[in-house]
């Protein structure tokens, strides 16, 4: 698996390319539910008899492990598929209202239909996953699909174009593989909507570029997401499940927890606890262990190193530049005013402020962006309520962390700052169909009242 061969896509060719797919989606073959659920089960054949290429390329481009690039990646998809296949035709039935008193005689109904050719621009940190969980709602909901995986995971890139071209019309499917000039020359084209997935800066770019053309837009951002946990926490399982959801993928996840809020009477155990974890999971020395994944290039790499100079290392800390890869590591006595407090650390890194007082965290967070992802870790129903009431946050977790997002009967998004718009499962059905509403009047009889007259006063009939 190589590097090289690219295909360079010239303005013109892009030109080409979604001029091509919005002449076929006007010929209305995608319009059939039987047409969809044919096309979803090609895309699982394509992705099972390629996923050892699919594993091979996201351990070349992350050092993920064939377990977590399985369960986080390729069966997340298989998941996605799967239930798709499943509920389709009645997702995509349309749906009879009642009609108003004044509109005796006629029928209403609610009809979804899909936007046309859309544009699905894709991050590096689950290269594969953000890329075919939006494809697979833009598939089920009709539409037809230019999709930009990012440039920074090329191996996963080539993979997914090979595949979706080996299996797929470009008419219907295409891959544009490229960087920066690929995708301003794509946010130049007449797509009918944009589901983006990457960082908030880049966000507002695609946002502004869609705004010219009124776009519609789903923009999955990232964030800095608060864990918290407070005074009556169960340490150990919080420990465990901290521990998973911040160095899965090295830290390089958007729902990662990004800083940890703890309750001051509980740091001592819980840092103790978390280290326990970190052991249990990948050993004493995890940059030695293959199964322990790389940051994704050399700039990432020194973005986070910096980030070591803030406040106290009371674990982990070390680093092989060679490999690109960093220790989970626990930074104690850290501030707001602090570098790794300001954006999202995106690594695993994990900066612990303490609390005495809820009403501080409360008011902290929210006098922040809104957070993509919050973490809560209490038994009190109390405590859950007034977190999950008193803070504006894309999704999460009580007593966990990552879960929400693995479970397609949630909706996944942010909210403000984090993104907007959400999806998974029926909700990426929603999310890429337009729900067009239609009045069916009757022929049979026709109410004089509602058309003006000049026969009296009202000027009724
Ligand atoms: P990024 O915004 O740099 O890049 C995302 C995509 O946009 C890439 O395909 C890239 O080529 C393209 N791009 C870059 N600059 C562009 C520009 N000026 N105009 C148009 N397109 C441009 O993000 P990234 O570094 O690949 O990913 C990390 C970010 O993504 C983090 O902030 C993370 O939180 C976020 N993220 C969010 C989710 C989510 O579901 N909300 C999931 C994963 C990652």
């Amino acid at each position: 698996m190589s590097q090289s061969t690219v295909r360079e896509w010239t303005e013109t060719d892009i030109d080409e390319a979604v001029r091509k797919q919005k002449l076929y989606f006007a010929g209305l073959e995608t319009r059939s539910v039987a047409f969809r659920l044919a096309q979803l089960h090609r895309l699982k054949e394509a992705v099972k008899r390629n996923e050892e290429d699919i594993l091979k390329a996201l351990y070349m481009d992350l050092g993920k492990s064939d377990m977590e690039a399985y369960t986080s990646e390729v069966g997340f998809v298989y998941q996605e598929i799967n239930l798709t296949v499943k509920k389709l035709k009645k997702w995509a039935k349309q749906r009879r209202v009642k009609t108003a008193l004044t509109h005796i005689g006629s029928k209403g109904w609610v009809q979804p239909e899909p936007y046309g050719t859309v544009l699905i621009i894709a991050p590096w940190n689950y290269p594969f996953q953000l890329v075919l969980a939006p494809l697979i709602g833009a598939m089920a909901a009709g539409n037809t699909a230019v999709i930009k995986p990012s440039e920074l995971t090329p191996n996963v890139s080539k993979v997914m174009a090979r595949i979706i071209g080996d299996f797929f019309h470009p008419d219907y499917l295409a891959v544009i593989e490229g960087g920066l000039e690929a995708s301003q020359a794509l946010l130049k084209q007449p797509f009918d909507y944009i589901f983006f997935t990457g960082s908030t800066g880049v966000g507002k770019v695609v946002m502004e570029a869609a705004a010219k053309r009124l776009i519609p837009v789903t923009l999955e951002l990232g964030g800095k997401s608060p864990c918290i946990v407070h005074n009556d926490a169960n340490v150990k399982l919080a420990a465990k499940r901290i521990a998973f959801g911040k160095f899965m993928n090295v830290g390089q996840t958007c729902i990662a927890p990004d800083y940890l809020y703890v309750h001051q009477s509980m740091k001592p155990q819980l840092i103790l606890a978390i280290q326990e974890a970190v052991e249990q999971f990948y050993g004493s020395d995890p940059i030695r262990l293959d199964r322990y994944g790389k940051i994704v290039n050399e700039k990432h790499f020194n973005r986070l190193l910096a980030y070591l100079k803030d406040g106290t290392v009371v674990y982990g800390g070390t680093y092989d530049a060679d490999k690109h890869k960093i220790a989970p590591t626990l930074l104690d006595q850290v501030d707001w005013n602090d570098a790794v407090m300001q954006d999202e650390i995106f690594g695993p890194i994990l900066p612990i402020i303490a609390y005495d007082d809820l009403q501080d965290v409360i008011d902290t967070v929210n006098r922040h962006p809104k957070p993509l992802a919050l973490y809560l870790f209490s038994d009190n129903a109390d405590v859950q309520r007034r977190i999950t009431t008193s803070i504006s946050f894309g999704g999460g977790c009580i007593n966990d962390t990552l879960m929400h997002i693995a479970t397609p009967h949630l909706p996944f998004g942010g909210v403000g700052g984090s993104g907007m718009g959400s999806y998974h499962g029926e909700y990426s059905f929603q999310t890429f169909s337009h729900y067009k509403s239609i009045l069916k009047q009757t022929n049979r009889f026709d109410l004089s009242f509602r058309y003006p007259s000049s026969r009296n006063k009202l000027g009724l009939v």
